[in-house]
């Protein structure tokens, strides 16, 4: 069926579909990569505008495995990386309107008043709570047989928002906290779990962007890539027959491949295999859920800002009288985000808690944003620099019922052996488990070309 004259499709430039194009490349295969847009990088969006740098997708990268690393020292990007500012470990959480650090020692924990006498006592009980063996269970229902309500209130579900723009109540446990899920299946107990598994791992572990914005990873992609990489190309059906697989171009323009890689969003992949999939498996993958998201970006003088920023930034947990989800310190993370004496703030609201404020105008989202970071940070008068980025489909959601779609994925391919499902709808929605998963899967599919 396939041999190493074979060419491969990607379908979409974003991390995934980068990386997954990259690494084939790399191996001598014939790659195209084709994109929608008149540039690549998907949700990675970084723009300048005069002595602003805004992140309009992902802000950082939390890098703890070698596959990164090593497309890092690959790419050459090693002079342009930067470490987020070691104050960046320090995170604020919103309790009764105050914004409180995150304790980050067995003494911060003991003396913080983010949670009360009781939830602590209730955390250290946890290696005492027996474990239950369960298939799956939301994150909520989990970290509250474990830690107790009040850990998830103010800590779970702040972060779940964070990351995932998620509800906790939905998420699954098993597909977003594999790690403590399984901590809980083989030793009963998170706490006993991490004292006796060997946590060590060789990668090095750091949180980072680059000179110039994510974009600089996108671009030097791209770059490499160069005319196996095809902007302005909105694939609008495809087709299967005498094995090979034909695109169509939303210009009636048409490629034919041997072997195709979707690197696309579920509904989009949905879109596009109609005359492929029968109906149950395009409307299953229809259904995976995503959450939408704004992101408001304020640059204010730094006299104008009472608190001193000194952290990654600050989390809202859903018990709070706040509408936002939280809001990121970028001036403070990376130099080059803010002219001189200057701040800039990354607001996002939305999200699965509050999906409808994510469709509001720009000028009522600022309000909204202005309003409440005024109580939170004490600042005074309006900003001088504003910034509004909409996301319709921001983040897929893992759900309990995540095992359903991912069985229809892996039927979808044991049905297509030429066709690999991958993106952020597959193995994590962060950018580094985006770059491992597209490296991996261009990977696998070398094996299969190879034979
Ligand atoms: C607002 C936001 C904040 C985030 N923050 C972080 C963070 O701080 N850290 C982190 O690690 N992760 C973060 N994430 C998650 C992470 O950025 C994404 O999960 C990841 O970038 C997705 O990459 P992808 O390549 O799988 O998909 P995408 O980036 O969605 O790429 C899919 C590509 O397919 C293209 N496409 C769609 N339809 C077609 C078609 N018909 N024909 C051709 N091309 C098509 C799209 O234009 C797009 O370029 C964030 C995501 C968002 C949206």
């Amino acid at each position: 069926m396939t041999n190493n004259k074979s060419s491969v499709g990607v379908l979409g430039a974003g991390i995934t579909g980068l990386c997954a194009a990259y690494k084939l490349s790399r191996n001598g295969v014939d790659v195209t990569v084709y994109e929608k847009r008149d540039m690549a990088g998907g949700s990675i969006r970084t723009v300048q505008t005069g002595d602003w740098l805004t992140e309009h997708g992902p802000n950082t990268l939390m890098v703890r495995t070698e596959k990164v690393w090593d497309l890092i020292d690959e790419l050459d990007l090693n002079s342009k990386m930067m470490e987020a500012n070691r104050e960046a470990r320090k995170r604020f959480i919103v309790r009764n309107g105050v914004p409180k650090p995150l304790p980050m020692s067995l003494w911060d924990f003991i003396s913080t008043d983010l949670f009360s006498a009781s939830a602590k006592f209730r955390l250290f009980k946890e290696p005492f709570i027996r474990g239950i063996e369960k298939d799956d269970e939301s994150i909520a229902a989990f970290m509250k047989r474990r830690f107790g309500k009040e850990v998830v209130d103010y800590a779970i579900n702040p972060f779940v928002a964070g990351i995932y723009a998620g509800d906790p109540e939905k998420l699954s446990i098993k597909h977003t906290f594999n790690k403590l899920f399984k901590l809980e299946q083989n030793y009963g107990s998170i706490t006993k779990g991490m004292l006796k598994s060997d946590r060590k791992s060789s990668a090095r572990k750091a949180l980072i962007s680059f000179e110039g914005g994510l974009n600089a990873l996108t671009q030097k992609l791209s770059k490499k890539l160069g005319n196996s990489l095809k902007l302005n190309h909105s694939i609008s059906q495809i087709q299967y027959s005498n094995n090979k697989w034909q695109l169509q171009f939303d210009d009636h323009d048409r490629a034919e491949h041997d072997l195709i890689i979707s690197c696309l969003p579920a509904h989009a992949l949905s879109y596009v295999m109609q005359e492929v999939l029968a109906a149950p498996f395009t409307e299953k993958l229809k259904d995976i859920p995503y959450a939408p998201m704004s992101i408001i970006h304020l640059g204010y003088k730094k006299d104008q800002v009472q608190h001193a920023l000194d952290g990654f930034g600050l989390l809202v947990p859903e018990v709070e009288d706040f509408k936002i989800l939280g809001t990121l310190f970028s001036s403070s993370l990376f130099p080059g985000r803010a002219p001189e004496d200057h701040a800039l703030l990354t607001t996002f609201i939305g999200g699965s808690r509050y999906p409808e404020l994510a469709h509001l105008e720009k000028d009522d989202l600022i309000e909204k944003v202005q309003h409440e970071l005024d109580r939170l940070l004490g600042i005074s008068g309006t900003p001088v620099f504003t910034d509004h980025t909409y996301w319709k489909n921001a983040i897929p959601q893992y759900e309990v019922d995540y095992d359903t779609f991912l069985d229809t994925m892996k039927m979808i391919e044991s049905n297509f052996p030429s066709l690999f499902i991958t993106g952020n709808i597959r193995g994590g929605v962060s950018v580094p488990d985006c770059i491992t998963n597209g490296i991996e899967t261009a990977e696998k599919a070398v094996s299969l070309l190879k034979g």
